[in-house]
């Protein structure tokens, strides 16, 4: 069998080998309990604390304002609710028809419990409709939800423009910024957010760890009551995956992006060499304002499913969209908000990391035209 070429990192990345190496005396040696005020636990909490500085000079934070979580979900979900029981007299929230599972889950839960929800819908693109946005606002809105980059096109969205808006109006203003962490700069401070998440497993750290930043704690309202995090996070600390974390901020902040331009490089360079191999191929997604790693491509009359299935044969690892849509095998319901032709150039995506190669990509290239000429010739 070949070599495995893994080109989903949107879904997830494979833990840094300096990561893990941090991590090891955490779960062995150093398993002492933060709160603890004897030396073992103390010892592991000023690891906690670098781990957290770190995080926040990613997000161009302060340190008390991050708040370790179990994953880029409970952020979300924690941000959203805090927000609504801030202000329990109005009803309505805004969001997009392209967010993540654990954002359309919540507005689904909000609207089974009284809240009405827009969901602002988006160009052939993906460009979000900001006349919509604007209009959609009402006396009874209390929070906007966006995502800063979707994890399925790569679109980047206008978080500062979003964020005058809602601000203007007094509304709260969250991001959902799991994919854009690690591939596009980050400063909470410059984009005036009032909450942003993030997620370990989408930046070389371990799967199970998150970062909810909170610009105004003293409202908060948490969605696990306990001591911990400042009272804002219940639950003994995941110490192990919180240095973890941190290592991988840190990489990321002493690279300050620089792997992520030889990313873009080796994506631009494998979307010209695709489009040199084989005829009639579409790209999704507003292709000059993506991020830098993902390329969303469909074959005209071959079916991703049937690709991704024959490219895994090949060892090679792709997706047909998002990974929770993919299991369950729904079609793509941000590429139905692009009003996409899906019956005859259904999409594979793409998504790079910083351990894909050049000659990874020739070989991928090179298997991906035979398979699409199999295919083809059905
Ligand atoms: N938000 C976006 C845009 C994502 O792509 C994902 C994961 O795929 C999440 C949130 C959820 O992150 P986690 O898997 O850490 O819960």
């Amino acid at each position: 069998m070949a070599n495995k070429i893994y080109l989903d990192n949107n879904a997830t990345t494979k833990v840094d080998e300096e990561v893990f190496k941090v991590m090891e005396p955490y779960f062995k040696e150093e398993y002492g309990n933060p709160s603890s005020s004897y030396s073992i636990g103390r010892n592991v909490k000023e690891e906690v604390t670098k781990a957290r500085n770190n995080v926040a000079k990613m997000l161009g934070a302060d340190p008390k304002d991050i708040i370790f979580t179990s994953c880029g979900s409970e952020s979300n979900v924690t941000a959203i609710m805090n927000a609504v029981r801030n202000n329990p007299d109005k009803k309505h929230v805004i969001t997009t028809k392209v967010e993540h599972a654990s954002i359309m889950e919540t507005m689904r839960y909000l609207e089974k419990n009284g809240y009405k929800v827009t969901y602002v819908g988006v160009d052939s693109l993906g460009r979000l409709n900001m006349d919509e946005l604007k209009n959609s606002i009402t006396e009874d809105t209390c929070l906007i939800t966006v995502m800063y980059a979707n994890n399925e096109l790569g679109n980047v969205y206008p978080i500062n423009e979003i964020s005058k808006i809602a601000h203007e109006k007094n509304i709260y203003f969250h991001v959902d910024a799991v994919q854009a962490a690690g591939k596009i700069k980050i400063d909470v401070k410059d984009l005036d957010v009032d909450s942003l998440s993030i997620s370990g497993h989408k930046i070389n750290a371990p799967k199970g760890i998150g970062v909810l930043y909170i610009k105004d704690s003293s409202k908060f309202i948490p969605l696990v009551f306990g001591h911990q995090e400042d009272n804002r996070r219940g639950g003994t600390e995941n110490t192990a995956y919180i240095i973890g974390l941190g290592k991988a901020a840190e990489m990321i902040n002493d690279d300050n992006f620089s792997k992520e331009k030889e990313v873009e490089a080796l994506r631009n360079y494998m979307e010209e060499e695709i489009k040199k191999n084989i005829e009639d191929i579409r790209i999704y997604g507003d292709l000059d304002n993506r991020t830098p790693n993902t390329s969303s491509i469909a074959f005209k009359g071959v079916k991703a499913d049937e690709l991704m299935l024959l490219l895994e044969s090949f060892n090679v690892f792709v997706s047909t969209g998002s990974a929770c849509n993919s299991v369950i095998s729904l079609p793509s319901y941000v590429l139905a908000a692009c009003k996409a032709d899906l019956n005859n150039y259904s999409p594979i995506r793409i998504s790079l990391g910083k351990y894909n190669t050049k000659e990874e990509i020739d070989e991928f290239v090179k298997i991906l035209s035979n398979a699409v000429n199999t295919l083809r010739r059905k």
